[in-house]
């Protein structure tokens, strides 16, 4: 027998060559400002529905088909065009796997949210990524010069991660025009700090897909709730991909009451941008350069110290994300912005942990 037989199952070439991709979660007890989450909870009114649930629900597949006329009509859209998805994550990844194959290609500004890159990386596409202009602003005309006809999918997230970016609808709609063969992706897991969507265009532009997220505004990160919605042409494409169990029980069962609840997201919210602009006012009264954020997190630039700045912060309770790694972030960190209460801790941490690395004033 040939020696060189390999006797343990080989993943496809593509998988031998993917990175891994382990984000840091681990012990995350103490004040929470490393994954843009919700700091505080959900709406009392889902910790109630969880309460209720039956052991029918429990027995039975998921059904998420009434839950997806709920959330379409709250957002203005026919059930047709609208998808659930186990987070935005499985959004991603079920459109990569629709239209990302041998010979395409997928556009990407960067520096932008990790998902996307990891799920390209699955696929036979190339990616393509096209670097932020100068303050990490959207690079349109670099994106729209990168289009060809083997462009197929394009994700942009607005607002951006890790930089808080906003891009203007006028951007958004002329990466559309541009590319009509190519599934535009509006990622707007962030749209409750925001306030801008491009919502309304779903089903009138043939290739916009725009998702939301429950994981951020919401606080049900741990339940993976997210949507997709498009025109039904290309829900048609997307319903064939994804798997039709993904959403489960618990998920389905809460949103309609997480969607009630206006109540509940318009205090988080108002909290949080309460917060953000205390947290900008400390990091200015401070000297720590930042980019103005759109989002529930702020990009701060700490220079050299990042990791230590990170790991100080952690030994006070308190937990950032650096991000120093991504493309054209050296020796940034990402602050989520919580409550009001736990951005004053997070404020109190970085004043000391800032004090402790040496901080001098401005990297720049
Ligand atoms: N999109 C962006 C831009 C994000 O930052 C994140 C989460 N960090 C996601 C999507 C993932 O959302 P979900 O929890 O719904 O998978």
């Amino acid at each position: 027998m040939n020696d060189a037989i390999i006797t343990t199952p080989q993943p496809r070439e593509l998988i031998r060559r993917m990175k891994d991709y382990h984000p840091p979660l681990g012990d995350r007890s103490g004040v929470r400002l490393d994954f843009n989450e919700n700091t505080f909870a959900c709406s009392p009114k889902v910790l109630e529905t969880l309460g209720r649930i039956s052991r029918a629900e429990l027995t039975m597949y998921p059904e998420r088909e009434r839950v997806e006329r709920i959330a379409a009509a709250h957002l203005g859209l026919a059930p047709d065009q609208l998808l659930l998805t186990n987070g935005v994550d499985e959004a991603i990844h079920v459109l990569c796997q629709t239209y990302l194959g041998p010979g395409d290609a997928m556009l990407l500004p960067v520096p932008t949210y990790s998902m996307y890159a990891v799920y390209a990386s699955g696929t036979d596409a190339t990616l393509v990524e096209v670097q932020a202009g100068e303050g990490f602003r959207f690079p349109l005309d670099a994106l729209l010069a990168k289009i060809t006809p083997a462009t197929k999918l394009i994700a942009i997230a607005n607002p951006n991660s890790p930089t808080g970016q906003a891009v203007r609808r006028e951007e958004i709609l002329r990466v559309l025009d541009a590319a009509p063969h190519a599934a535009v992706l509006v990622d707007e897991a962030y749209f409750h700090f925001h306030g801008q969507t491009a919502m309304d265009l779903v089903g009138r532009i043939p290739n916009l897909i725009v998702a939301r997220t429950f994981s951020k505004a919401y606080g049900l990160a741990g339940l993976r709730l997210g949507l997709l919605a498009a025109a039904p042409k290309q829900m048609q494409w997307l319903r064939r991909v994804i798997s039709p169990y993904s959403v489960n029980s618990l998920a389905l069962a809460c949103l309609p009451a997480a969607l009630e609840d206006q109540t509940y997201i318009d205090w988080y919210v108002s909290e949080v941008l309460e917060a953000r602009g205390e947290l900008t006012a400390a990091l200015d009264r401070l000297g720590v350069r930042y980019w103005p954020s759109q989002a529930n997190f702020v990009l701060t630039s700490i220079g050299p110290k990042h990791a230590e700045f990170s790991r100080a912060m952690r030994e006070r309770g308190v937990l950032v994300r650096d991000r120093s790694s991504d493309p054209g972030c050296d020796g940034c960190v990402r602050i989520t912005i919580g409550t009001r209460e736990h951005t004053a801790q997070g404020i109190r941490a970085m004043e000391r942990a800032l004090k402790e690395i040496g901080w001098t004033g401005d990297t720049k």
